[in-house]
């Protein structure tokens, strides 16, 4: 071996850097390693490599709620450089007659809006968001920010409890039955099923009826990094090193070795050897840490059945556009209704509640279905993105990972993808017509290409269906962070509570493994059994 520290992280994504911060102020020395030239992960913002000086986000770029996550205060992120803002308008979802669903910071603003399509939904609006804040704060948010609770004590302790039994009674819907028995209007059914539902559930899945009442009675919203979402990972790497640890970019990990059954240390591609007194933590997806890294021998083959069977979410893979522009979108719906300009979060191409069928139905044939896009032009909030006076923007849309079961078709495809959707753009905001510099595409498989983990283009990283969710994510055995290999524990995506820029993975296994190695926990995390024994 040629070097020791007490624990080595696989992958250098959001969680497990936070897991890292988070070990090195225990005291511990550890070290991450990435296959990526740069750390981060999802947390990715390139320069245009055509035109210096424009900055593009070419992953994560909504943050939802993140200044209030826990190790956000913790890690001291902002005295490290990053700083986040929440615009006022923060969705909008803009029709093609010009009207526009709106999602406001000041609730009154979203409940006019709403009101303008069905006044009878946006009162349903208010009593669900009024009725899940407590199931929120009681329930929900300490159950994210701690490792979970195994299954049956779970539905023991909420079925203890009136709001307990509430979020069971309505979980056990779908997203799809939650918004068509509660809603009426065509456009809002749409809009809170693409906002708040989409993005994260498939909303056929049973169990998920809470995700969007959730969603509505947060207190926060979709939030961007000054800068680029890189800054946030830059600020957690600094922390890092402040600490002691060392983050160790474009080395690819051959193995995890094993000794007497304990996980001891990392071997990379070009055969050097490190050990780590302590543990190995993986930030990579089931498959990667189970069938790739450990030897079939070592992790037998239940394990690696296990491993074999996690699923990813078919509907989450992103086609990206990306602009760098002369001046910002005008939307020709502005010209009614000024607050569009100041919109975060543009929706375009959603007129239908029936689109979703439509798009499910796609997804499942590996075909493109009609655009729906959603995207936001960062400059308007921070111009340091592009040059003085000029800007970027960029439009997703859920596009299928395999064309026609093929996923290389994706390299034929994706240029002249990006053209029918920019023009598609420009119908809403027809000075696009003139303002683009420059347009690259970023498709499904770019994103398997750059993050392997996110298999199959699953952003995700791990569907919620096949019951990984909780206690059983990724799987039975493997969903405390800990696997059944001793020393090696999980930080990712795949575990509790999931894909997306929250940190909360990390942020639980940090809990689990500074407790296993015996360290003082200097932070003050959430007592999630507490919080369910006491609910009224
Ligand atoms: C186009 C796109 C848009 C997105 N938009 C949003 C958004 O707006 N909001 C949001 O919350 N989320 C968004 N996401 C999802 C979010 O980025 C991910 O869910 C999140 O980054 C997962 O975090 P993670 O910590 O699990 O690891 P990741 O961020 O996935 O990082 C994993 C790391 O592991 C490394 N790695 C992979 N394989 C290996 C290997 N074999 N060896 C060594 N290192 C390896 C990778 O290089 C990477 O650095 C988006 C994702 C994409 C692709």
């Amino acid at each position: 071996m040629d070097e020791e520290c007490d624990g080595i992280i696989l992958g250098t994504g959001h969680n497990a850097l936070v897991l890292q911060a988070y070990l090195c102020r225990c005291g511990l020395k550890v070290l991450s390693l990435d296959r990526a030239a740069v750390a981060g992960g999802g947390l990715a913002t390139i320069e245009n490599p055509r035109l210096p000086g424009y900055f593009h986000n070419t992953h994560s770029f909504f943050h939802r709620a993140l200044s209030t996550m826990p190790w956000y205060q913790d890690l001291e992120v902002e005295r490290h450089g990053a700083r986040y803002v929440e615009p006022e308008l923060n969705v909008a979802l803009v029709l093609r007659d010009g009207r526009s669903l709106q999602w406001w910071t000041d609730f009154e603003k979203t409940f006019d809006s709403f009101a303008q399509f069905s006044r009878r939904d946006a009162q349903a609006l208010r009593r669900w968001r009024d009725e899940f804040q407590p199931l929120l704060h009681g329930i929900l948010i300490p159950e994210a920010r701690s490792p979970p609770l195994p299954m049956e004590q779970r539905q023991q302790l909420l079925s203890g409890s009136r709001l307990g039994r509430r979020l069971l009674e309505v979980s056990q819907r779908s997203p799809l039955e939650f918004v068509v028995q509660e809603f009426e209007h065509d456009v809002v059914r749409a809009g809170l099923l693409f906002f708040n539902g989409l993005r994260e559930v498939d909303l056929r899945l049973q169990g998920f009826g809470h995700s969007i009442p959730a969603l509505l009675a947060s207190d926060r919203m979709a939030q961007m990094c000054v800068g680029g979402s890189a800054r946030l990972a830059e600020a957690l790497v600094k922390d890092i090193h402040e600490h002691g640890g060392d983050v160790r970019t474009s080395v690819e990990p051959r193995s995890i070795l094993i000794h007497n059954g304990r996980a001891c240390g990392v071997e990379l591609a070009d055969g050097e050897r490190l050990e780590a007194r302590g543990f190995i933590a993986s930030g990579l997806n089931p498959q990667q840490t189970f069938l790739t890294l450990i030897d079939a021998a070592a992790a037998g083959p239940s394990l690696r059945g296990q491993a074999a069977g996690f699923e990813y979410n078919l509907l989450a893979p992103l086609f990206a556009l990306n602009l760098a522009l002369r001046e910002p979108p005008r939307y020709a719906a502005a010209a009614d209704n000024p607050a569009l300009d100041k919109a975060f979060m543009v929706i375009l191409g959603l007129e239908r509640f029936a689109q979703f069928h439509e798009i499910v139905a796609a997804h499942e044939k590996g075909q493109v279905p009609a655009t729906v896009m959603w995207g936001a032009c960062p400059t308007r909030f921070d111009p340091r993105q592009a040059p003085p006076g000029r800007h970027t923007a960029f439009m997703w849309e859920k596009l299928p990972y395999a064309i026609e079961g093929d996923p290389r078709k994706w390299d034929q495809l994706a240029h002249e993808h990006g053209q029918q959707l920019l023009r598609l753009w420009t119908t809403y905001a027809p000075n696009l017509a003139d303002a683009v510099l420059d347009v690259f595409p970023r498709s499904p498989l770019d994103t398997q290409r750059t993050l392997p983990n996110m298999h199959s283009g699953d952003l995700l990283v791990g569907s919620f269906a096949n019951g990984q969710v909780g206690a059983n994510r990724p799987f039975p055995g493997a969903g405390h962070y800990r696997t059944p290999v001793n020393g090696l524990y999980l930080c990712g995506g795949s575990t509790h509570p999931g894909g997306n820029i929250t940190g909360l993975c990390g942020y639980n296994a940090a809990r689990v493994i500074a407790a296993d190695l015996g360290c003082r926990i200097w932070w003050t995390p959430p007592d999630v059994e507490r919080s369910l024994t006491s609910l009224p």
